[in-house]
Order: C-alpha cells, then structure tokens, then sequence
C-alpha cells in the first residue's frame, strides 16, 4: 500500500478507536476530559500526540475489565502478559480480535516464506501468555502442520523434531542456545540429520552475534519476532526475506518513538521507546501504550518494497537498564561482546552485589577449554577489557564450565541484583 493511502487508514482506524474509547471506557473518558479532546478534534494523524499515554501501571490500575469496551457474553479470550515485571495484566480479545491476531501472524510467516509445507513446532510456553497461542493460530492460518510441542523435555523436542521433519521452529534465544548445545551433545549435525529450515525467535531482547549463533548452530535462518501482550502478542513486527529490521504492521498500529524522558516524539533514525496504539481492537484498543521498549526506526525504504517501516532490533528494555557506578548499563551490550568470542558458550548471567559489584559468570563453549590455565587467564583478561571499554565498568570474571548456568523454559533471567543500594 502506498504511504498516503496507508495513512489515510490510519487516521480513518484512529478515529474510529478514539470514538469507541469515548463511549465505552470511563477511564479514557476521563483522560481524554482533562485535556479537553473530543473525539471529532482528531482531524490529522498529528492528532495522536495530543492523546493521552497508557501505562503499565494504568492496566494494572484498570484490572480486571476496567478497559474492555464489550459486555460480557461477547469475549473470547483473556491473556496475561507473563508478567517480567511485576504484576500480570489482563488483556481482552474478542472472536474478531483473535482472528485478526492471528491474520497479522500469518502475514509475517507468510513474509518470511513460510507455506502450508511447511512443519511447524511450537516451542514457547501455552497457557495465559500470549506467545504460543497467537503463534499457533497464524501458523495454522498458513497452512502449516503444527506441533504444539510447548517448551522444555529436549529430549521429546528433538524426537518430534526428527520423525516429523520439523522446518520451522517458534523459540526464544536462549532455549535455542541450549537446544544447540543438546544436539551436539547427542552428535547430531542438524544440517545432516534434521529438516530444519527456520526458527522465528523473539520474546526477549538478543544480538546480532546471538542470532548468527543460532544460525551458525542449528542451520536454520533466524526471524526476529517482536510483540508483547498488550498489543496481541506476537506478530507486531516481523522481519522479512532481508533479515534487516522488523516492518511493523502500521495498518493495526501507530508507531511513535519517543524520548523516555521527556515524552516528546523523536524522529525516523532516533532511538527512544517505542510507543503504540492499537487500530483494529474491538474488546480492548490501547491508546499510545508506553512498550518501555527502546528501537529506533529505520528511515530507509527496505529493498523488498514494503512500505510498513522497519524496527531496529530492540536494544533492551527502560526497565532493563542497570546503573552501576553510575553508569547506564543494558545487559545487550555485554551479550553482544560475550557472543561475539568463539570460546565463550551459550549462556551468560550478571551478578550485581554489595556496593554495585559486578561479577559475569560466563559460560565456555564446549571446545573452548584445552586444559592450559593460560589461555583461560587471557581470555579472562580479554573478556574484562572489552567489557570495560564498552560499559565503563570493570566486571569480575568467572568462567565456568557448558551447560553449568540455570536455564530457563520461558524468558531468560539474565540479571540478579542483590545490591544494598
Ligand atoms: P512481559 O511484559 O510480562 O514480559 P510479554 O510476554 O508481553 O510480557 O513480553 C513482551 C516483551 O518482550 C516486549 O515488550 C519486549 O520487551 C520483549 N520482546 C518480545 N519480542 C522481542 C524481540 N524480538 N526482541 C526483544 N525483545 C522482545
Ligand atoms: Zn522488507
């Protein structure tokens, strides 16, 4: 769709949801009464900057059903976010709302060529979070054969894997990490005994050097998938054949990328939080959800002609960042050191003690160790110095042996902060 058609559907949606929301909500109605908006004052999509932003905390203020629009008897489905942090919300949908979800999911599978031949195991959680189902439900739209394996029993995955000839993979970057680390130790080459062709990975925040790990593992090609549960889950923004950036659906939602700060809009190519309303939600829309995401949008058209725009790779989360000795610290940016050295593994964890201690456990590849202390030393040494050229802090070391670190079925717990501040 050209931009100006595509943003004339924008503004025609955004109207729509304003009116809806004015109707129904008592807490947009009051919002929206502060600043003295009407409805018909959103005349132009510039408009939006004068709606009012919806928090977290405002969702958790509203639960249970303080945002639903629909009466009861007309809901089909209740998600929680997976709550990382805090307390869970409840989202809404209705019989519309996930038929459309899983729409705009078949859209990005179908974007990164996957077709109804294709065998589709589902390895991330079932239940109230939202990235299983909606996955499952697109996939199914496509066409393909779908396994809801859920995540974990590795040995299980990996037999489902082998006597379904699995091509597509749902996984999060550090059960990938680990599921890699499961062949080798059972001598599987995936290139060789398995049919896998992609894996769509996404649910929290990894690397460049990540992904090409898991490319380099597995032999598959890695999607980026970004969601959350406030705006259906997954299948928000996606990447394409060009693997560079995620094109977000801009014909479902507005994207605005604003300063953390300030609250003001910032431009194509700025990094800030991305900030998102919802265009076609029946049960719950969402104006200007606050994602605590930090992206930047790509301003360059991409090469394969579609005009939604691109997503940089998510650079964390506000809630993420870790100030250590006042420094403002994402835990990406030492992932993406540690994942760029061939002799550290798969997994990593930060430790944050006493009085801002910093202590990486790092976990060694498993031809990583020749037995010669030495080579530990300096890798050690190597791992320090890079790691203070980057976050301005020197952390401690510790190196330990494959598979040694706890992981996680669902989200990685990459930080533990026992810090008396
Ligand atoms: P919770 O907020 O409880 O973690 P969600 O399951 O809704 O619940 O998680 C959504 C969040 O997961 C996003 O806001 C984002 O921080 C993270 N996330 C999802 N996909 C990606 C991705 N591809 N890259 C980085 N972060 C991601
Ligand atoms: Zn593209």
């Amino acid at each position: 769709m050209e931009r100006s058609a595509l943003e004339q559907l924008q503004l025609k949606r955004l109207q729509a949801t304003v009116r809806r929301l004015a109707k129904c909500v008592p807490f947009y109605q009051q919002k929206l009464a502060e600043r003295g908006i009407k409805p018909g004052d959103i005349k132009s999509l510039a408009d939006v900057r004068r709606l009012p932003f919806t928090t977290s905390a405002d969702l958790r203020a509203t639960y249970p059903k303080g945002m639903v629009t629909l009466k009861d008897g007309q809901l089909s489905r209740l998600h929680t976010s997976s709550g990382t942090t805090g307390k869970p919300k409840a989202l809404f949908f209705s019989r519309k709302d996930v038929d459309n979800a899983a729409e705009l999911m078949a859209r990005c599978l179908t974007m990164a060529g996957v077709t109804h031949l294709d065998v589709f195991q589902n390895m991330m959680t079932y239940g109230l979070f939202t990235g299983a189902l909606v996955m499952h439900y697109g996939a199914e739209k496509v066409g393909c054969l779908v396994i809801p394996s859920g995540p974990g029993n590795t040995e299980k995955q990996l037999l489902l894997m082998q006597d379904f000839r699995s091509t597509a993979l749902h996984i999060t970057p550090s059960y990938a990490l680990y599921f890699a680390g499961y062949l080798e130790s059972k001598g599987i080459d995936p290139r060789r005994d398995l049919a896998l062709s992609k894996a769509f990975v996404g649910a929290e925040p990894y690397t460049e050097e990540t992904r090409r790990k898991i490319e380099t593992l597995l032999g598959v090609d890695v999607y980026n998938s970004y969601g959350l549960s406030e705006m259906n889950g997954p299948g928000v923004a996606f990447e394409c054949e060009h693997k560079h950036g995620m094109h977000l659906w801009e014909d479902n939602f507005i994207l605005e990328i604003i300063d953390p700060h300030t609250g003001e809009p910032l431009a194509d190519g700025a990094r800030g939080e991305l900030v998102l309303t919802t265009l076609c939600r029946e049960a719950m829309p969402i104006l200007r959800y606050r994602t605590r995401d930090i992206t930047s949008v790509i301003p360059e058209p991409c090469p394969c002609g579609r005009t939604h725009r691109r997503l940089n790779r998510i650079a964390g989360r506000t809630d993420d960042m870790l100030i250590v000795r006042g420094v403002n610290i994402y835990p990406q940016q030492i992932e993406q050191i540690l994942m760029s050295l061939p002799q550290v593994g798969r997994n990593y964890l930060i430790l944050l003690d006493g009085l801002d201690e910093m202590t990486v456990k790092v976990e060694l590849a498993e031809a990583g160790f020749d037995g010669q202390v030495e080579h530990l030393v300096s890798l050690q040494n190597e791992i320090v110095s890079r790691l203070r050229a980057e976050i301005l802090t020197k952390p401690k070391i510790d190196l330990v042996p494959p598979g040694t670190l706890p992981v996680s079925e669902g989200k990685a717990r990459r930080v533990i902060d026992n810090r008396k501040l």
